[in-house]
C-alpha cells in the first residue's frame, strides 16, 4: 500500500516523497481514508506513529478544496498541550502543504502576540494553537472560530493532564455544530472517554498498538547505580560509547539545570529544557540539539512531549519517573519510525518499586547491567525520592505495585501544578504565519 493508493492528491504526494517517505505507517493507513471520508475519528495513537501526516494529509486536502476563509475565520483548528508540539505540528503543515495555497500560522503562549494577531486578522486555513492562548485572543475577539469545519485534539490526554479541560470547553462552546471532530490520545482514562462521548460523532476507531510497549526497536537497558554515582556513570557511558546525541531525563528542573552543568563543566556539551526557561532559550537549545551541536539535552517530561527529534539515537533515564507510563512516553523519543534506538536507564536502589511498576505495565523484565567500577553497594538503604517541590515522597521497594502507582498519580498531579501550567501563566504571542 502506497500513499497514492489513499486517494491523497498529486500536491499532497508530491510533498510525502520529499520527506522521503516511502510506506504509509499503519495510522496512516487507517486515518488518512477515514478522515477523508469527512466523518468523526478517535485515534489511540502517541507520538512517534506518524500520526501527524495521518491527520494533516487529508485534512489539508479536504480544506483544498473549498473556499478561502473570511477575516479573521478559521477553517481548521488544531490543539495541541504544549508550545513545542504545537511548532511541531504547525511545520509538519507547512511541509505537507508546500505546493498548495493554504494559510496556516501557529500560535502559543510565552511570546507577543501582535504578530499572531496580525496573522489572523486575513484569515486562515488552518490554525495550531495552544488552548490558553486561543481563548485569550478570542476573548479579545482576534479571531472568529464559528466556522470551523475541523477541530483536531492532538494528545488530548495531556492535555487534561495539563489542566485544559476548562479551557477546551470553552473553545468547544464557540464552535459551530457541524463539523469534523478528530480526538488523538495515547491513553484512554475516564475523563478521555468522556469527552470523546460528548465531542464525538458515531467516530471511526483506530487503535495502533503502543508499540513502545512491547519496544521492538528500542534497546532497553538498566544500570544498577548508587544514587550518588548516577552522574559519573552517565557522563562514563556517554564518553566510553562516544554517544553523540542523547536526550537525558531528570524528574525535577533543578536537577535538569544541575545535570546540564556538571556534563557541561566534565567538557560534555549539555543544556536543560524545561518550562521554566524562556521559549528562546529551549528553541535554542533544541535546536542545537537538532543539528548535532548540542551533545546532550536534559529534559523533565513535560518538557520532552512531543519534541520530534527524528530517529534519536540514546534516551537516558537519569532517574526512573513516577508515574510508569512516563518511561513508555520517554523511550518513544528513540527509535522512532523504523530507526534502531537505545534507552538506558540508571536505577538506585530508591527507585526499585518504580522499576517493578515500570515493568509490568510494560509487561517484559529489563535486562539488569553494572558497569565495572560503578558496582552499587549491597546494602545501601532505599531514601525518598524527591519529588522538586521541596517534598518527598517514598519511592523505595516496599510498595512497588498499587501503592506506587497512586503515589505516581500524586506526583504526576503536583507537577500539573508546577511545570504543566507554565504555557497558561506565561501568555503573549506566537510563531511566524506561512503558507501552509
Ligand atoms: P509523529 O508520530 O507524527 O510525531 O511522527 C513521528 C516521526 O515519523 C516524524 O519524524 C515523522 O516525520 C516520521 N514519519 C511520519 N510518517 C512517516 C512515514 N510514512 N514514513 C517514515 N517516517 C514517517
Amino acid at each position: 500500500m502506497t500513499f497514492s493508493d489513499l486517494g491523497l492528491r498529486a500536491e499532497l504526494l508530491r510533498a510525502v516523497e520529499a520527506q522521503g517517505y516511502t510506506t504509509p505507517t499503519p495510522i496512516q493507513l487507517k486515518a488518512i481514508p477515514a478522515v477523508l471520508q469527512g466523518g468523526d475519528l478517535l485515534a489511540s495513537a502517541q507520538t512517534g506513529t506518524g500520526k501527524t501526516a495521518g491527520f494533516t494529509l487529508p485534512m489539508l486536502q479536504r480544506l483544498a478544496g473549498g473556499p478561502r476563509p473570511a477575516k479573521h475565520q478559521v477553517r481548521a483548528l488544531v490543539l495541541t498541550p504544549t508550545r513545542e508540539l504545537a511548532a511541531q505540528v504547525g511545520e509538519s503543515v507547512a511541509d505537507y502543504g508546500r505546493h498548495l495555497t493554504l494559510k496556516s500560522h501557529v500560535i502559543f503562549g510565552g511570546v507577543g502576540q501582535q504578530p499572531q494577531v496580525d496573522a489572523i486578522r486575513g484569515g486562515l486555513d488552518v490554525l495550531v494553537a495552544t488552548p490558553g492562548r486561543l481563548l485569550d485572543l478570542h476573548q479579545q475577539k482576534h479571531v472568529d472560530l464559528s466556522k470551523v469545519e475541523i477541530l483536531v485534539l492532538d494528545e488530548a490526554d495531556r492535555m487534561l493532564d495539563m489542566g485544559f479541560i476548562h479551557d477546551i470547553k470553552k473553545i468547544l462552546r464557540v464552535l459551530p455544530e457541524k463539523r469534523q471532530n478528530l480526538l488523538f490520545s495515547a491513553t484512554f482514562s475516564n475523563e478521555i472517554q468522556a469527552l470523546a462521548g460528548k465531542l464525538l460523532d458515531d467516530p471511526a476507531m483506530i487503535e495502533v498498538a503502543r508499540r513502545n510497549t512491547t519496544a521492538e526497536l528500542v534497546d532497553q537497558a538498566i544500570y544498577r547505580v548508587d544514587r550518588e554515582k548516577k552522574r559519573e556513570l552517565l557522563a562514563h557511558l556517554i564518553t566510553q560509547h562516544d554517544w553523540q546525541q542523547v536526550l537525558v531525563f531528570t524528574r525535577t528542573k533543578h536537577g535538569a539545570n544541575r545535570l546540564a552543568e556538571q556534563l557541561s563543566k566534565q567538557d560534555i556539551p549539555a543544556m536543560a529544557i524545561h518550562g521554566n526557561k524562556s521559549q528562546s532559550a529551549r528553541t535554542k537549545a533544541l535546536a542545537a540539539f537538532k543539528t548535532g551541536d548540542l551533545q546532550v539535552l536534559v529534559a523533565t517530561d513535560i518538557a520532552a512531549r512531543g519534541l520530534d527529534i527524528e530517529e534519536l539515537p540514546h534516551v537516558v533515564n537519569f532517574e526512573l519517573p513516577n508515574v510508569a507510563e512516563d518511561y513508555v512516553h520517554r523511550i518513544g523519543r528513540t527509535g522512532r519510525a523504523g530507526s534502531e534506538g537505545k534507552a538506558v536507564s540508571l536505577v538506585c536502589v530508591d527507585e526499585h518499586g518504580l522499576l517493578k511498576g515500570i515493568e509490568r505495565l510494560i509487561k517484559r523484565d529489563l535486562e539488569k547491567r553494572i558497569e565495572p567500577g560503578f558496582e552499587p553497594d549491597p546494602n545501601a538503604k532505599p531514601e525518598p525520592i524527591e519529588n522538586g517541590r521541596g517534598k518527598r515522597s517514598g519511592g523505595g521497594g516496599r510498595n512497588g505495585g498499587q501503592g506506587q502507582r497512586r503515589q505516581g498519580q500524586a506526583a504526576g498531579q503536583r507537577r500539573g501544578g508546577d511545570e504543566a501550567r507554565a504555557p497558561r501563566r506565561r501568555r503573549g504571542g506566537g510563531s511566524g504565519s506561512r503558507q501552509a
